[in-house]
């Protein structure tokens, strides 16, 4: 039977130790880490993303607000307000809450964030100190993926980590953190997507599988080897009329049959999805620290 890397325990120890870092930092430097989330119209996901890293900020202990603007924010207003908080002493992170409507250039708002607050870790200074081995704020969902392996027992040294999908917030940021000659890393790596003709080809030779595709179960245990450490990043929402809402929420990966070759694997929902706003908190912490 395949051990359950479960997001919850993971997330709950890393949170109890922001909360003990956070309470350390206010009695000895007097600061109190600063997040500032600005969120650009009513997009329904974006509100509840936005409404669950306020409420684990003020657990944390942070001072945290939400900045909301209206749908029709021209992008020279918000690239001021990202300056104000830039120049704020009080905010220690910023966050833009993804995707912005059409007519806002997000590359640009993303390189408009000071990369000493750049606490989702997208601007490309950030992406750049990752890929070359320095420290640096890491995106929070392969952060997340990171601290799984190594928390869990399955530390990646060594190890051939297959990644399929080359996002730039998931696919390309994890492969590059696990590839670097650091501790918690060290494994050899291979990117897969849709170039790939045939992607067991790959996906066989994992002894790590992390899943960021975006499809629906689109891995099955046929495609794996016996022994694989599974991470699955995917969530959708798959129709089901057998269950209440209607829908249920599954992963990437096939679970019943990635279960029966994996040595460990992680579930849909339950595991990588409660590390995202985790991480988050704790590049907040760390850019409090760094100020
Ligand atoms: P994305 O931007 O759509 O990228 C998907 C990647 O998968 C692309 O690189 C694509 O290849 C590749 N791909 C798609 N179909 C494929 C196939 N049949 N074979 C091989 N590769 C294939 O997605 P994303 O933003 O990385 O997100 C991936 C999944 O993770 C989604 O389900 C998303 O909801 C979830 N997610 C979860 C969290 C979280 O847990 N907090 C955070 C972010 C994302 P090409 O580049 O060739 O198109």
């Amino acid at each position: 039977m395949a051990q359950i890397i479960d997001g919850k325990n993971i997330s709950e120890e890393i949170k109890k130790e922001i909360i003990e870092e956070t309470k350390r930092l206010k009695e000895t430097k007097g600061i109190t880490p600063g997040l500032a989330v600005i969120l650009v119209g009513e997009n329904p996901a974006s509100e509840s993303y936005v409404r669950s890293k306020g409420k684990m900020s003020q657990e944390m202990g942070f001072y945290s607000f939400t900045d909301r603007l209206p749908a029709e924010t021209s992008e020279q207003t918000l690239l001021n307000k990202i300056n104000e908080y830039n120049r704020d002493p009080k905010i220690h992170g910023i966050l833009v809450q993804l995707p912005l409507s059409k007519h806002i250039d997000e590359q640009k708002v993303i390189e408009a964030i000071d990369p000493r607050k750049d606490v989702d870790g997208f601007h490309p200074m950030s992406i750049g100190k990752l890929v070359i081995g320095l420290d640096t704020f890491r995106s929070c969902t392969p952060a997340g993926i990171q601290e799984m392996l190594i928390r869990s027992g399955n530390d990646p040294a060594g190890k051939h980590v297959v990644v399929v999908g080359r996002s730039n917030i998931v696919g390309k940021p994890i492969a590059n953190m696990l590839l670097q000659k650091q501790k918690g890393a060290n494994a050899v790596v291979t990117i897969a997507h849709t170039g790939a003709e045939d992607l067991t080809r790959y996906t066989k030779f994992a002894d790590i599988l992390i899943a960021a595709i975006g499809k629906p179960e689109a891995i099955q245990g046929e495609m794996l080897k016996d022994g694989v450490v599974v991470i699955d990043v995917g969530i959708n929402r798959v129709e089901d009329a057998s269950v209440p809402k209607g829908y249920r929420i599954v992963g990437d990966v096939h679970f019943d049959s990635a279960a029966k070759k994996a040595k460990a694997i992680t579930p849909v929902p339950g595991g990588v999805g409660l590390m995202t706003v985790v991480m988050l908190m704790k590049n907040t912490l760390k850019a409090a620290q760094q100020m």
